[in-house]
């Protein structure tokens, strides 16, 4: 199969809008705030971690006023355009995870593991119906430099009582049908798929049912304060609040110490049309697991509720003073180099049409999981830095941030996790310079045996990153 060729035909028609956005069943567009409000809790940001902190704040306190601020459509950034893995993991992986906190990764694992149980009970409580299912998941060497870190991998997931199998090739293959398999790490208990839309639309009813506002096109200009009151300032309304929480990931922060610690890393997604039994057949995926591959520049891929493959990653990309421009998220030569992937991995696909092709910007920090913020004494709180991985670590930041705009004292408010910020990145025009040189030697890496050059080391060393 010539694949550039094969790779354009496939992507012919391809709409430039996330799958899980493109949705009949996506509810009517939530009016703008119209009029001064006054509230005893404003959100800011209407993706998940907005959406479950205005949620849980009302779980907690029944009764109390909540409004949420979406600048424009509910889940349209993030939260709207992913992968849809939702891990146990609260620092995207449990090897970051050791290696930023070591004294206290047992504790996180945990919490971890409690919140994706809280999660799951919360969607079949709520009857939100978002395709949530639990599966196992495959990171697979395609290089057999790969293989000697997941044996590594492996070892630190028992060590840490995770549920694991190291897969050889053919025993992957017969799992799923990639000539590319060398081996797997095959996980079980820790994650679930899902529509990553329709959950963010169910928590949205769910606020409005307990008695929360839910306001889009309301973009918050300002953020200040007067005889005691925080004022947040949109075009046609002020709210007045005792307290707010800041979900704006990584667009422009409405408090200081945000921005610097945050890259807008663009990170680009494909999915094809449904596929047939037949072509599914011929690939195996009978558990429907949770794929992605081990290189340091990965891919990740599953199957969706109604049988679509959907394929990301990869080709990560920074623009130039924090880009988060809406014309970032087309990137034809990304596509056909991940539509090209797509069908190395899987030449059974050979004739399939990808239907969507889309980007969202991650907010990337230097330490791969989110980091808390507080201002106006405390009454102010942020969470933001998730790294590609908030699916699930975004509920559990939702209850961090109530604990800290509470002043309560929790076991997540003692954590260094919450309480230590990551090492910010250099301003402009030095922070592209970095973020171009890791991305090379990302590359080359993967290029030469997994071999790490001096500055990713220096990296390691560190304990720095850029990823997505
Ligand atoms: C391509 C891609 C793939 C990903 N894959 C996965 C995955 O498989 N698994 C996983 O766990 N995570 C994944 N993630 C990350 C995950 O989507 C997020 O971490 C998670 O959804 C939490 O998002 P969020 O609510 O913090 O941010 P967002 O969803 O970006 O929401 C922030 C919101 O704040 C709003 N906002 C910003 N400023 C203002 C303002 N001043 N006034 C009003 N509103 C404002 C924005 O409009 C936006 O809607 C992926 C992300 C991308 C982009």
């Amino acid at each position: 199969m010539d694949l550039g060729a094969e790779a354009q035909r496939a992507l012919a028609g391809t709409r430039n809008l996330a799958l899980w956005l493109d949705d009949p069943t996506a509810p009517p567009h939530r009016p703008a705030l119209e009029a001064d409000l006054e509230v005893d809790l404003a959100v800011v940001g209407g993706g998940l971690t907005g959406l479950w902190t205005a949620f849980r704040a009302l779980e907690d306190a029944p009764g109390r006023k909540v409004a949420l601020l979406e600048g424009g459509r509910l889940t349209h950034a993030a939260s709207g355009r992913n992968g849809g893995f939702v891990e146990a993991s609260l620092t995207h992986g449990l090897a970051n995870g050791a290696a930023h906190f070591p004294d206290e990764i047992h504790v996180l694992e945990r919490l971890g593991l409690e919140n994706l149980a809280g999660l799951a009970s919360s969607v079949a409580a709520e009857g939100i119906e978002c395709d949530l299912e639990a599966h196992a998941t495959l990171s697979c060497a395609t290089a057999p430099w790969q293989l000697e870190g997941l044996v590594e991998e492996a070892n630190l997931a028992r060590a840490h009582g995770h549920d694991v199998e190291l897969l050889d090739g053919p025993q992957v293959r017969a799992l799923v049908d990639s000539r590319t398999y060398l081996g797997a790490l095959r996980t079980v208990g820790r994650s679930y798929l899902v529509n990553p839309a329709r959950l963010a639309w169910g928590l949205a009813a769910s606020i409005e049912r307990r008695g929360g506002q839910v306001f889009e096109s309301s973009s918050v200009t300002k953020l200040g304060e007067e005889r005691g009151r925080l004022r947040l300032t949109t075009s046609r309304g002020v709210v007045g609040a005792e307290r707010v929480v800041l979900a704006t990931s990584a667009f422009r922060p409405l408090i200081g110490g945000v921005r610097s610690r945050v890259l807008p890393v663009w990170d680009y997604v494909l999915a094809t049309e449904p596929l047939s039994f037949e072509r599914l057949a011929s690939i195996g995926w009978a558990g429907r697991e949770g794929i992605s591959d081990a290189g340091n520049r990965f891919h990740y891929y599953r199957l969706t509720a109604d049988g679509r493959l959907v394929f990301g990653g990869f080709d990560a990309v920074y623009h130039y003073g924090n880009g988060i421009r809406e014309e970032l998220a087309e990137r034809p030569a990304t596509f056909a180099l991940l539509a090209e992937h797509c069908l190395a991995t899987f030449p059974q696909l050979q004739g399939v049409r990808f239907t969507h092709a889309w980007g969202g910007a991650i907010d990337t920090c230097s330490r791969f999981c989110a980091f808390f913020r507080t201002g106006f004494g405390g009454r102010v709180a942020s969470a933001a830095g998730f790294t590609g991985l908030g699916l699930g670590a975004s509920r559990f930041a939702a209850g961090t941030l109530l604990d800290l705009v509470d002043n309560r004292a929790s076991a997540a408010t003692e954590l260094d996790l919450v309480r230590r910020q990551p090492i910010a990145f250099p301003p402009e025009p030095l922070r592209s310079a970095v973020g171009q040189l890791t991305r090379w030697s990302l590359a080359r890496a993967d290029e030469h045996d997994g071999r790490r050059n001096l500055w990713l080391k220096t990296l390691d060393a560190a304990g720095l990153g850029f990823d997505s």
